[in-house]
């Protein structure tokens, strides 16, 4: 089972989106309508709303009458707060019970308004974001769902900002174009993305990397680092220890392979064990527990991990979980900001991988092209160190 969060400013075209999904096989699980259930006629959670807010919030029918409603909440931080208590436990549970019947291979979409609003987005394996400009959006909403403009923009303002909602999306589907040209976008996400990452989830395959090329330095790969790492953090709970984007796409201006390698401290590896299914199920599936990690300096101790990957076809990720203060971990973060203050150090490194997917950047194994830069890495990590020692770096200090 996969769960991807759908979510994007009013009128950005989600419940299109969702109405796709579904049609291709998704099982829609629309917070919306279950938040209108939850206090729909003869349901506890109507009685707590007239306990609380008093029954002039109903209708002549003794329904919920949600523009009276409004009224009360409008501009009062409390009585939101009150209400949204009433509301979220009841959405969530029957999310959970919902989800928890979908068979085991469904690819489950939540559509929630306020993913981003509500910081769920890491908690989801995949996010999916519809993105129309403001202007467009209120065109829609008042020539199709006969909202009035003041209504639309003043929705608009109380939501996140475009920003916010691209810093939260895995995947960011641009609705500027036809009804038809966003349907043809969402068939090929759930070809060619969804339904294989449904699959390597549920059989905890990790995605396999390609021949390793370099591609050209990427601005999206420091966002996709932060969101990332978030979705790590989530999963590991509160046996992680910070998780850092390492690697050559967390320095800037550096050609590097288009993956993310992230790093999740841990206290012990019994920790990283602990967690194992945990993050496999958040999308990051277990690949192997590796003893001597690459690059050690010669003759020094057994530097261990473990090791996952990502069941996400459209993302490559590394996660390297080690235990906080051990010299792989203190390496990892040594040599990223060493790369990332020296540009000599960056030169000399993009030259050894030149030369390295020169030789091997046909090999479908990496293995060769991590081989070829391992004696420039012997030789360089002293010159980290002493680095470090010049002004007392420390893993803490970046
Ligand atoms: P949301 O669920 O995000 O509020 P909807 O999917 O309901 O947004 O879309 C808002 C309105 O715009 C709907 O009436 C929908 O039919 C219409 N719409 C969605 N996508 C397009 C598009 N690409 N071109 C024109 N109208 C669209």
């Amino acid at each position: 089972m996969l769960r991807i969060g759908l979510t994007g400013g009013i009128g950005s075209g989600k419940t299109t989106v969702a109405r796709r999904l579904v049609e291709r096989g998704a099982l829609l699980v629309d917070s919306d309508v279950l938040a209108r259930e939850a206090v729909a006629l003869g349901t506890d959670g109507l009685t707590e709303i007239v306990d609380t807010f008093g029954d002039g919030v109903l209708d002549a029918d003794g329904a919920l009458d949600r523009a009276a409603l409004a009224g009360v909440v409008f501009g009062d931080a409390e009585a939101r707060g009150k209400l949204n208590a009433i509301v979220h436990p009841r959405v969530r549970r029957r999310s959970d019970e919902l989800i928890a019947a979908a068979p085991a291979d469904a690819v489950v979409v939540q559509d929630v308004p306020l993913l981003v609003e509500g910081g769920m987005a890491p908690y989801f394996p995949l996010v999916v974001v519809v993105h129309a400009d403001a202007e467009e959006r209120v065109r829609r909403l008042v020539e199709q769902r006969g909202m009035p403009e003041t209504d639309a923009r003043a929705r608009i303002a109380a939501q996140a900002g475009d920003g916010a909602r691209r810093a939260a999306a895995d995947v960011w589907l641009d609705n500027a174009g036809s009804p038809g040209d966003l349907e043809a976008t969402v068939d090929e996400l759930w070809e060619r993305r969804l339904v294989p990452f449904e699959a390597n989830l549920r059989e905890r395959r990790a995605v396999k990397g390609g021949p390793p090329r370099l591609a050209d330095p990427n601005t999206q790969w420091s966002a996709d680092g932060v969101r990332l790492a978030a979705r790590v953090a989530a999963a590991a709970g509160f046996r992680g220890r910070g998780v850092e984007h390492i690697g050559s796409t967390s320095v800037p201006d550096l050609p590097a392979k288009d993956v993310i390698d992230l790093q999740l401290g841990v206290e012990s590896l019994a920790d990283a064990d602990a967690i194992r299914d945990a993050l496999q199920d958040a999308g990051f599936p277990w690949r192997a527990d590796i003893d001597h990690d690459n690059p050690k300096p010669p003759g020094s101790a057994p530097w261990p991990k473990r090791y996952h990957g990502t069941a996400d076809p459209g993302r490559p990720v590394h996660l390297h979980v080690r235990e906080v203060g051990s010299p792989g971990w203190r390496y990892a973060l040594l040599f990223r900001d060493w790369l990332r203050a020296v540009p000599e150090a960056r030169e000399e490194y993009l030259a050894v991988k030149r030369k390295a997917e020169s030789l091997y950047g046909d090999d479908p194994d990496a293995a060769r092209y991590v081989e070829v830069k391992e004696p420039w890495f012997d030789e360089a990590l002293p010159r980290a160190d002493a680095w470090a020692a010049s002004f007392a770096w420390s893993p803490s200090l970046h």
